[in-house]
């Protein structure tokens, strides 16, 4: 049976980076030697990296001025990175989600934190809006795509502060203003590649204001001036991040995936909205991700959810339930789930909707 991966993250990958990835293991480029084994020294895997970056530019339209880094550690470590270098007086943190406060978390432990604006009270079912940038803060950081309540903030802010971006879950989802940011960091796991390698743009004039003394490994500008090989980096999760990118650009970019993004999502909430069975818990439909399609019971058919639950399963509709923090459901459909993916589970929701 076809199965359709709504997982969060890990998540779906588009199937030429599974097959190319495969290949790869076991004889890359016809060298008689695994991606596994070769040296990241060694001219195969600086090819690998450089185009992986190239392509991450162009399909951004990173201008000049910019360092692409791959990283381990995760979107987590970046979270602690960031005020090791940049927090000098004070940082300003956006609270939209339990990522968002794990970032702020980090960023107590370094210095002095400002959360300019939260959701937290309201179960995190909006952005918060309406708030002011301190302006002698050294950074303000937002997250872009918050993946467990299913909000996102679609446009590129205007900030008097430098804009550190976490955009885990909707990287690559729509074309995005780079040069609005100081920082776009992230897992790859959702829209990029494998778990195990995390990305960092990162603009060069922020290197300058890494003034303090920071552990070698958190340190973007040690990153930057090793080329991202400052030690091993994962190669072979670096190679699928590569074999997506080509995917992407062969489907003509951010401009038409974010077209079939919208298509997508715009599926999906339509019928949440149609379907007397189900509702979407986020308040402010303009918020409402295009990722990470969060969506409910209403309260009097709540307890049909574990039914709802095998229902799907049943048809090969695999990861949709819901964080246990917001409970129901979460199809996550990110840029590598098909229309045809999303489709079948409209499909499942009508159905199950005429026997109730
Ligand atoms: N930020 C966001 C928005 C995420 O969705 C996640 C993971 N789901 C993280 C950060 C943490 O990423 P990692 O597991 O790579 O540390």
């Amino acid at each position: 049976m076809k199965k359709y991966n709504f997982n969060p993250g890990p998540s779906v990958l588009p199937e030429i980076t599974l097959k190319k990835t495969a290949e790869a293991i076991l004889d890359l480029n016809g060298s008689g030697l695994s991606i596994l084994e070769i040296s990241h020294r060694s001219k195969d895997f600086e090819a690998i990296l450089k185009e992986s970056k190239d392509l991450l530019r162009e399909l951004l339209d990173i201008p000049s001025g910019y360092s692409i880094l791959f990283l381990q550690g995760g979107a987590s470590l970046q979270f602690a990175m960031i005020p090791y270098c940049f927090l000098n007086k004070k940082a300003a943190y956006l609270d939209s989600g339990s990522w968002a406060s794990k970032a702020i978390k980090e960023a107590k432990m370094v210095g002095d934190v400002q959360v300019v604006g939260s959701s937290k009270e309201q179960n995190y079912t909006f952005i918060p809006k309406n708030y002011t940038i301190p302006a002698d803060a050294d950074y303000f950081h937002i997250t872009t795509n918050n993946t467990i309540y299913g909000t996102e903030l679609k446009t590129d802010l205007s900030s008097p502060v430098p804009l550190l971006a976490d955009a885990s879950s909707d990287i690559l989802s729509r074309p995005m203003d780079v040069s609005k940011y100081a920082l776009i960091y992230g897992g790859a796991q959702k829209n990029l590649g494998p778990a195990g390698v995390a990305f960092a743009i990162v603009k060069d004039s922020m290197l300058e204001k890494i003034v303090k003394p920071v552990p070698t490994m958190l340190n973007y500008k040690i990153h930057v001036e090793n080329d991202s090989l400052y030690n091993t980096p994962p190669c072979v999760a670096i190679y699928s991040c590569l074999q997506t990118l080509k995917w992407l650009k062969d489907l003509g970019g951010l401009k038409a995936i974010h077209k079939i993004n919208l298509e997508k999502a715009g599926l999906l909430y339509s019928e949440i909205e149609r379907n007397k069975l189900f509702m979407s818990p986020i308040t402010v439909a303009e918020d409402r991700s295009i990722m990470n399609v969060v969506f409910v019971f209403k309260p009097e058919y709540k307890e049909l959810e574990e039914k709802f639950l095998e229902v799907a399963k049943a048809k090969g509709l695999v990861g949709i339930k819901g964080h246990r923090s917001v409970g129901g459901f979460r199809a996550s459909i990110y840029n590598a789930m098909p229309l045809d993916g999303v489709k079948a589970l409209v499909q499942a929701m009508k159905e199950f909707e005429s026997q109730v």
